[in-house]
């Protein structure tokens, strides 16, 4: 009974998602931290899924507004934040393609949201480590140079592989954030299995990836290689940006190729998966230039528009090729 309800819902709720066909946009605040005074919140109110920041310059006070999907507060938990994403993730065992993405300057939680917090416990667990119950996966082309394709049976096996996966990522320290993280770090979950009804092979696919910092380079004051990568890394968010840009105004021409991270991408942003971007945002008043211009970001992500997200299989597969087919019959048969 209860099962078969929440199986109803999940089946309803991957519904109306397709027929938005959008990129989902979710924005999650900063609490302040520990030692920080509260009292120079740029925040204003955040109801409605709408946020308000206020601005002050020589010409007064300013509110912008900006509204998404979702908006998260500072007060908001984990698992909060997970239960509305959980029917989304699990889509991935429909055979669906799934991608979140983190996005904001640093310091402002992405891997908060997506890993938790360094000492784990099961209560701070972010996305990544919930991911999914996994009932077997198949080793398919990744295309990542570097990237280990690890077959896993289990939910255990995912965290240790992610558990490397953290380990192997560069960190190093800028005057912005001394745990600044200056790379992207992307978790890919392949999964393969049976509709129980149709006998129907589902293949389904996460992207779960935590960008880098989004703030301008000038700012955490780097130089030498650390300036060198940090441009780069820049370079692959402006590639981004261009990316979502010519998506948002339908242009011929997606220019994916121009970085890694996009063509690591490129299904997920202008192809059939679900996509959720997941932007960061902190509080403070010394961050609000960056937590205008991620907001304005988001905004524009928003505005793409996607095709219906559709389901992998063996049998949507076939039904394509035999249109194909006919059209391709049609044609010639008027030529003849
Ligand atoms: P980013 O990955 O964007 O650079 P982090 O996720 O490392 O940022 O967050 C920066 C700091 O703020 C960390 O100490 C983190 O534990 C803390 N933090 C971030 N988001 C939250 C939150 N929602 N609740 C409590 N602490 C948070
Ligand atoms: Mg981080």
């Amino acid at each position: 009974g209860y099962h078969r309800v929440l199986e109803e819902n999940r089946k309803l709720y991957n519904q109306v998602q397709d027929l938005k066909g959008s990129i989902r946009v979710y924005c999650r605040v900063r609490p302040f931290l520990p030692g920080q005074s509260s009292f120079s919140s740029t925040i204003g109110n955040m109801e409605d899924d709408t946020i308000a920041i206020s601005t002050a310059s020589r010409h007064g006070k300013s509110l912008k507004s900006f509204t998404f999907n979702k908006v998260f507060g500072p007060s908001a938990s984990q698992e909060e934040v997970f239960s509305d994403m959980q029917p989304l993730i699990r889509s991935v065992l429909d055979g669906f393609n799934v991608c979140i993405f983190a996005y904001g300057q640093t310091g402002s939680g992405k891997t908060h949201t997506m890993s938790g917090p360094r000492d784990l416990t099961e209560k701070s667990q972010g996305v990544n480590y919930r991911a999914l119950e996994i009932r077997s996966s198949s080793q398919k082309g990744l295309s990542v140079p570097d990237a280990s394709l690890v077959p896993v049976s289990s939910t255990l096996d995912v965290i240790d592989v992610m558990k490397v996966g953290h380990k192997n990522r560069a960190v190093g320290s800028t005057a912005l954030n001394d745990r600044s993280s200056r790379s992207h770090s992307c978790l890919t979950v392949h999964v393969q299995g049976r509709d129980l009804t149709s006998g129907a092979v589902l293949r389904g696919c996460m992207h779960l990836v935590d960008l880098a910092g989004s703030e301008r380079v000038d700012k955490s004051e780097v130089t030498g290689d650390r300036l060198k990568e940090a441009q780069h890394i820049n370079r692959s968010l402006s590639a981004l940006g261009d990316v979502i840009a010519s998506l948002a105004h339908k242009n011929p021409h997606v220019p994916y190729r121009n970085s890694k991270l996009t063509q690591l991408l490129q299904d997920s942003l202008g192809g059939q998966a679900k996509t959720l971007m997941f932007v960061h945002i902190s509080p403070e008043a010394d961050a609000v230039g960056e937590t205008i211009s991620t907001l304005k970001f988001a905004e524009r992500v928003a505005t793409v528009e996607l095709g219906a997200a559709r389901v992998n299989n063996d049998t949507s597969d076939v039904k394509e090729l035999k249109e194909q087919v006919a059209t391709l019959k049609a044609a010639l048969a008027r030529k003849e």
